[in-house]
């Protein structure tokens, strides 16, 4: 058994595991499930602050982000698409295959999106329908403020689609203060579920829009609008994975009942990147940085997969290398959910320290006892 330090999927808890394991009805014709389906998904709702309709869909977060764009995009229509990572980027790629045109709003990938930047953009760009954003890019850690962001592409009349699967319960997230159309989360990341469910919240905005299309939405799947009316008509579109669903109750039950979900993850994060700094290796981002995640980049000399290979061989610890433009050049620790807490963090910190001695990779600092240190002080708010 290794410790999952990877930024997605995280740990488990037991409770979570057992909620998996309870005994099962028929959730299509014991009208009980549907009571417990829309009771989480208002859950879910009221821990996301947005009184907008939280949909649970039985896929891995991916079909979250597909659903919202396939849901939207009618052939023709203009998609702008916010991109300073590769998730970003990623989201063109949804609205070609449902016909849309994305048009690539292309910055920096080293720090936040500057809202400033977007509004003079705006100002001489606005014929969009929607615009896509993520929230934590999580192969690079890059936190986007999609606080300021969102309310100026509002401003424009622009729906928004945010993917916050990493980033959500770790970094503060209100629905209705950031004014979020579609905002997608997934089972695996900072809620700490086993992966296998997404969910979606949908504004009365971005309903009326995929009301008023002239054209079907083309799929049954990544449809939202196959929920419509569920739970008057007791009948989902499919049947649900009724033991998933028990798991991700409990594992937003346990988020209900830890009240400093984001200060925790503050705390753990802002160690975690002071620790890292200290050493003398090289945090990946310049700013942005998310507290689910914290990504540094290989030290010359050695190699993500010597790193990695280490971690899990000597010290049964499993942290993540990344992908696409960033493949082999990164090491990433997931401190979100359930691996943000510091008995987990000071392993992880010292099994580091100890893998990259080995590896002869100089450090100023011993990780583990500086990350003690940071996380004491973090405490006292400095
Ligand atoms: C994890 C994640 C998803 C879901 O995708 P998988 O890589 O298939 O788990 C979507 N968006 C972001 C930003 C994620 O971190």
């Amino acid at each position: 058994m290794y410790k999952i330090m990877t930024p997605g999927p995280t740990q488990v808890k037991e409770n979570v595991r057992m909620a998996r394991s309870l005994s099962c009805t028929n959730p299509d014709l014991d009208e009980d499930f549907y009571d417990f389906y829309k009771e989480t998904c208002e859950l879910i709702s009221s821990l996301l602050h947005t009184r907008n309709e939280t949909l649970i869909l039985g896929g891995e977060g991916i079909l979250g982000l597909e659903a919202a764009c396939a849901s939207l995009t009618e052939p023709g229509d203009k998609a702008l698409v916010l991109d300073n990572g590769i998730f970003g980027k990623g989201f063109a790629d949804f609205v070609t295959m449902y016909g849309g045109i994305p048009t690539l709003y292309t910055v920096d990938d080293k720090n936040p999106i500057d809202p400033a930047g977007l509004e003079a953009y705006l100002k001489e760009h606005h014929d969009f329908k929607y615009a896509t954003l993520v929230h934590c890019d999580t192969p690079s850690g890059m936190l986007n403020p999609v606080d300021l962001l969102c309310p100026l592409l509002k401003k424009y009349g622009i729906l928004t689609v945010v993917d916050s699967v990493s980033a959500m319960f770790g970094q503060e997230m209100r629905v209705d203060d950031y004014q979020i159309d579609l905002l997608c989360g997934g089972s695996q990341k900072a809620v700490s579920a086993p992966p296998g469910l997404t969910f979606v919240t949908l504004s009365q905005d971005a309903k009326e829009a995929m009301d008023r299309r002239k054209t079907p939405i083309a799929s049954f799947y990544a449809n939202l609008k196959v929920f419509d009316n569920y739970y008057e008509n007791k009948w989902f579109p499919y049947t649900m994975p009724i033991s998933d669903i028990y798991g991700l109750r409990a594992a937003f039950d346990n988020i209900f009942r830890d009240k400093d979900m984001p200060e925790r993850h503050r705390r753990i994060g802002k160690a975690c990147r002071e620790t890292i700094a200290a050493a003398g290796l090289s945090l990946h981002l310049n700013s942005g940085f998310s507290n689910t995640v914290t990504v540094f980049d290989v030290p010359i000399g050695t190699s993500a997969r010597d790193i990695l290979d280490t971690m899990k061989k000597e010290h049964g610890i499993i942290l993540a290398g990344s992908f696409d433009t960033l493949a082999g050049a990164v090491i990433r620790i997931g401190h979100m959910g359930e691996n943000a807490n510091f008995p987990d963090m000071y392993e992880t910190m010292k099994a580091l320290e100890r893998t990259l001695l080995s590896l002869r990779v100089p450090m100023k600092v011993a990780l583990g006892k500086t990350f003690t240190e940071r996380y004491m002080e973090a405490d006292k708010g400095l």
